[in-house]
């Protein structure tokens, strides 16, 4: 757990490190997620000029913008020895590293202002990474129309593109001139831009299918190849004829949900390509859906889907696997993701969501990739780069080799898919052998570091050893770890490194979950402690994040694991319930907690991702979906008003086209840009879970798997 995010650290690359990774536009601002103000963005003034803010914020315009759906509201007094400064923040996202080459600023820029005068038009900077400043470069704009502005990189004063990428701000300023005049522009689009001109845009865009939700209506379009296209612009109409521009897309994703936000409701949809200079290309075709009231049990159904989407339609093209986030790296598979994008694919093949042939297909290249793909003692890496099937070392260089956690993840999925294609051909026999040639092969042996260690270790580098270092000690997220290590036919540990390891009882286990607890509360391993009226036998502090609870039993059904200390469900469950009354209490008054806002667990935030807990101090304010969602088996009826609320309340910002968005803050008016791997998936699958129990059937038919528990029976005796 702790070295799970010690080793979170981002680098960032301006350059091609890695061959053809995507290479996003180093942007300030397209659009808001949130209305109101602009999260990531600050204002300030002194001596007696004046710009509007809301709560220290730039405004968010949803009524003028140049792209759907806002723009910035720039709107300020000067006076004569006054200033104002407002900053546009860089949004540092996870794998958004690769950036176009560049050479200028654009801005787009709508001057509104009642008076003629230009004398107050506003300055542009840019802050770098130590916060001095550039020069700054005045800008001027014609009224009522949007136009683009382009500033060369050499009139701030910078050479090259590198040092423009250690940009964190675009400041607009001005002081003293054209006092006590009323002065109002909006601004979007902010981003760096190449002065070359880009490819022109010569085919219109082709709108496959729209639709209807209870809120919201899907739309999708034939998927985009023509590498002019810079982002796809979505219209709705209400009576077929006049059409408002709601959204734009990135063209890697060909679907869009636009939360509408009326049931019952028929529109009209079509859309345009834009090419890097905002040319818009002809419209498509229009089609039409209408929202619709839907059950408990269709809700349940539209979840699953989106999610499952993100595994399907979002997956790495090389391998079919699933990637770290989106928007992300492109070529970057996340094993552990993949591991529960694999079970959310079979949950989705059961639901007709894709033909079993088409799911075929896929575990053919998924089970095909992966016997190719480097592994170390049989065990893969976090991050494989999908083009060669190497080692990614995203979190570092001395995270290069294998990750025997991320690797059960993996491995969880597979050996539920071992058993789903069980039909007697010779594609799904191929799945099947690849799958157990791949279980086979994992030396879990191997990471117990030390001859007769108690422990797995988490990680091992082929150049630097065991230099991480990283015991696995529970209880966190990695009970499956151990019990997949006891199961292994080939490569098994001693059953007595369940209680040696994950349930240590010396001064090791302690001191590590003291340490990252910060209390004694399930320093032993078993906990035995009351929190809000629930007992709770296994854990640290109260319980710990809700993912606790999910990636170790996505597969593996924790009615069946009963140790020497308590039944996996049981515990399982009152975490969940602690969870839960944790968040109705809501100890530190955030904004959206309560009986249909909890779940606490690991997500992006505002400011950082982070593990979050039902505990003051690693409570910092943010809902992830994913939390509340992946437990109904535990908490059916919690969980149903979570959802109900995300999609009902929320939906017009934390829905979209992989359904729930990673996490929101309304405290910070802040909702996540991503979806991550690791959180839609369990949604998807412990729904159906708490539907049909698939997964957990197909996983604990693994004859494997059965002995394992056996073993584990006799050692709790
Ligand atoms: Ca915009």
């Amino acid at each position: 757990m702790r070295r799970f995010l010690a080793i979170f650290i981002i680098l960032f690359l301006s350059g091609n490190l890695i061959a053809q990774e995507y290479e996003y536009s180093y942007g300030f601002f397209t659009n808001s997620m949130m209305k109101e103000n602009y999260f990531f963005s600050s204002v300030k003034s002194s001596g007696g000029s004046v710009i509007k803010a809301i709560k220290g914020k730039l405004p968010v315009a949803g009524s003028r913008f140049h792209t759907p759906g806002n723009a910035l509201e720039l709107q300020y007094m000067n006076s004569a020895s006054g200033s104002w400064q407002a900053a546009v923040y860089h949004k540092e996202i996870r794998g958004m590293d690769h950036f176009r080459d560049a050479s200028a600023l654009s801005i787009w820029i709508y001057d509104a202002s009642a008076e003629s005068s230009v004398t107050a038009m506003p300055e542009v900077q840019l802050m770098r990474r130590d916060s001095s400043l550039t020069t700054a470069v005045p800008i001027t704009a014609n009224k009522g129309e949007w136009q683009q502005i382009t500033i060369p990189f050499s009139k701030f004063g910078i050479s090259n593109a590198g040092e423009a990428f250690q940009t964190i701000a675009v400041i607009f300023s001005s002081k003293g001139t054209d006092t006590g005049k009323l002065r109002t522009f909006y601004i979007d689009d902010i981003e760096f831009t190449s002065t070359d001109k880009a490819l022109k845009l010569i085919a219109k865009p082709e709108l496959q299918d729209a639709s209807g939700y209870a809120m919201h209506v899907d739309i999708s379009w034939k998927k985009v190849s023509a590498p002019a296209v810079k982002l796809i612009k979505i219209y709705r109409s209400e009576d077929g004829r006049n059409f408002n521009a709601v959204g734009v897309q990135y063209p890697f994703i060909s679907r869009f949900a636009d939360y509408a936000g009326e049931t019952g409701k028929k529109y009209w949809y079509c859309i345009s390509y834009l090419d890097a200079d905002y040319n818009e290309s002809e419209k498509s075709n229009v089609l039409e859906a209408s929202t619709r009231p839907m059950t408990d049990e269709e809700l349940l159904t539209m979840v699953q889907q989106a999610s499952f989407r993100y595994y399907w339609e979002g997956s790495e093209a090389s391998s079919g696997m699933a990637r770290e986030d989106i928007p992300g790296r492109h070529n970057m598979i996340a094993s552990g993701a993949s591991g529960f994008g694999i079970m959310a694919l079979i949950a989705g093949t059961e639901r007709g969501f894709i033909s079993r042939d088409e799911s075929v297909k896929r575990f053919e290249q998924i089970t095909d990739f992966l016997s190719k793909a480097e592994t170390f003692h049989g065990v893969y890496p976090h991050f494989i780069d999908g083009p060669s099937g190497k080692v990614e070392p995203f979190f570092g260089n001395q995270d290069n080799g294998a990750d025997l956690v991320e690797t059960s993840f993996l491995m969880q999925g597979l050996l539920a898919a071992r058993q789903y294609f069980d039909r007697n051909n010779s594609q799904e026999k191929e799945i099947r052998d690849r799958i157990t040639s791949i279980w086979e092969k994992a030396e879990w042996d191997w990471f117990r570091h030390y001859p007769n260690s108690k422990f797995l270790y988490w990680h091992w580098s082929p150049d630097q050893a065991w230099v991480i270092n990283h015991n696995l000690i529970g209880w966190n997220e990695t009970m499956v770890t151990y019990l997949l290590a006891i199961a292994s036919p080939t490569h098994a540990v001693p059953a007595s490194m369940y209680y040696s390891g994950w349930a240590n009882q010396d001064s090791t286990g302690q001191k590590y979950r003291s340490a990252w607890g910060q209390t004694t509360d399930g320093s032993m391993y078993s906990n035995g402690k009351t929190y809000f009226g629930i007992k709770l036998d296994v854990g640290v502090s109260n319980g710990g994040p809700l993912f606790f609870t999910h990636y170790s039993y996505m597969g593996y059904d924790p009615h069946f694991i009963t140790d020497k200390y308590t039944n996996y469900f049981t515990n399982n469950q009152n975490i969940a319930r602690i969870n839960y009354k944790y968040c109705v209490e809501n100890p530190k008054k955030f904004k959206g907690y309560g009986p249909d806002g909890w779940g606490l667990t690991a997500s992006d935030g505002p400011f950082d991702y982070s593990a979050d807990e039902p505990v003051m101090g690693q409570d910092h304010g943010k809902l992830a979906p994913t939390g509340a969602i992946s437990s109904f088996p535990y908490t059916p009826v919690e969980s149903m008003q979570a959802l109900k609320s995300y999609y009902f309340n929320y939906g017009s910002f934390l829905w979209g086209e992989y359904g729930f968005r990673d996490a929101f803050d309304l405290t910070n008016n802040w909702c996540s840009d991503l979806y991550m791997g690791l959180n839609q998936a369990p949604m998807t699958v412990m729904i159906e879970n708490y539907r049909t129990g698939l997964i957990w059937n197909l996983f604990m038919k693994n004859p494997e798997i059965k002995e394992g528990l056996k073993k584990l029976e006799k050692e709790s005796k």
